[in-house]
């Protein structure tokens, strides 16, 4: 098992791939302390992984309170006595075209995104630090890549490739890593809304990908648990686009050209 004797505390741990890679992390022997602001989601993770005979601990946290971000980190230690591996996985996307954004929307995406990978991460730091080892994982999106519209998540997305970036830098020195994985289009309740509004738009979607399909949670929580895991000991700062190669090329315009 891959995560034995690990403690992994995932945010967003509730729904989609927060839930995949808490179920995962357990399977891999992890204790997992699984935080959401929706605590009856975290709870049902809990569950699941019990059910399986794992070990979690469900915490209710808003990762862009501060205190409530403090609070987490202290429950997860109580719990399981340090924390190992920080996945800094909430998120959400509201706001589509600047000149339609108001303030409160744009504040509240980049701070779901953006503002939480600090908060969480200046909460764990120091007990990593102080023991010389840990692994950030954190998910951002192809929307921090390039121009896919979503535009304060997208500058968040891209905001926290950076700031991984920088946290590589300054704690690889004192046994830390950060890496940042970025997903393509994965089916998970992010995307009830836009279903809602259009039952085929996972259709449209996966016509972009080369390898013909859009994400299952799993797949990114496969990644995760890679860069988690001492199987990446000598990776740091890295971005991964886990996206069924949408970052490769323009498929679609390959595809027209290869028609001519
Ligand atoms: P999801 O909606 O299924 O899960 C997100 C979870 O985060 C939910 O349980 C929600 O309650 C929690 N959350 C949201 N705001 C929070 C807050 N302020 N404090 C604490 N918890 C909060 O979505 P998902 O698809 O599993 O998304 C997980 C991550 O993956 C997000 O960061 C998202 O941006 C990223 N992502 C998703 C996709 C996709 O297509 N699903 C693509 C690229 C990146």
């Amino acid at each position: 098992m891959r995560l034995t004797d690990k403690v992994v505390l995932i945010t967003g741990g509730g729904s989609g791939i927060g839930r995949a890679t808490a179920e995962l992390s357990a399977a891999e022997g992890a204790r997992v302390a699984v935080a959401d602001r929706d605590v009856t989601g975290a709870r049902e993770t809990v569950a699941r992984i019990a059910k399986d005979g794992g070990e979690a601990e469900a915490i209710q946290a808003d990762v862009i309170d501060g205190a409530a971000v403090r609070a987490m980190v202290e429950q997860a230690i109580a719990a399981f006595s340090r924390v190992d591996v920080l996945v800094n996985n909430a998120g959400r996307s509201e706001g589509n075209d600047i000149l339609t954004i108001d303030e409160a929307t744009w504040d509240d995406t980049v701070a779901v995104n953006l503002k939480s990978v600090y908060l969480c991460s200046k909460a764990v730091l120091p007990s990593m630090l102080e023991r010389g080892s840990g692994s950030i994982v954190n998910i951002s999106s192809v929307n921090g890549l390039t121009g896919l519209g979503e535009e304060p998540y997208a500058a968040a997305k891209a905001g926290m490739i950076n700031l991984t970036q920088n946290m590589a830098v300054a704690y690889g020195p004192r046994g830390v890593r950060a890496n940042v994985i970025a997903p393509g289009t994965v089916r998970t309740p992010i995307w009830n809304a836009r279903l809602s509004k259009n039952p085929n738009v996972m259709d449209t979607l996966k016509a972009w990908y080369p390898l013909g399909r859009v994400g299952l949670p799993e797949d990114i929580a496969r990644a995760v648990l890679f860069l988690a895991s001492d199987e990446a000991a000598w990776i740091t700062g890295a971005v991964l686009p886990v996206d069924g190669g949408l970052m490769a090329g323009r498929y679609r315009m390959a595809q027209d050209l290869g028609a001519e």
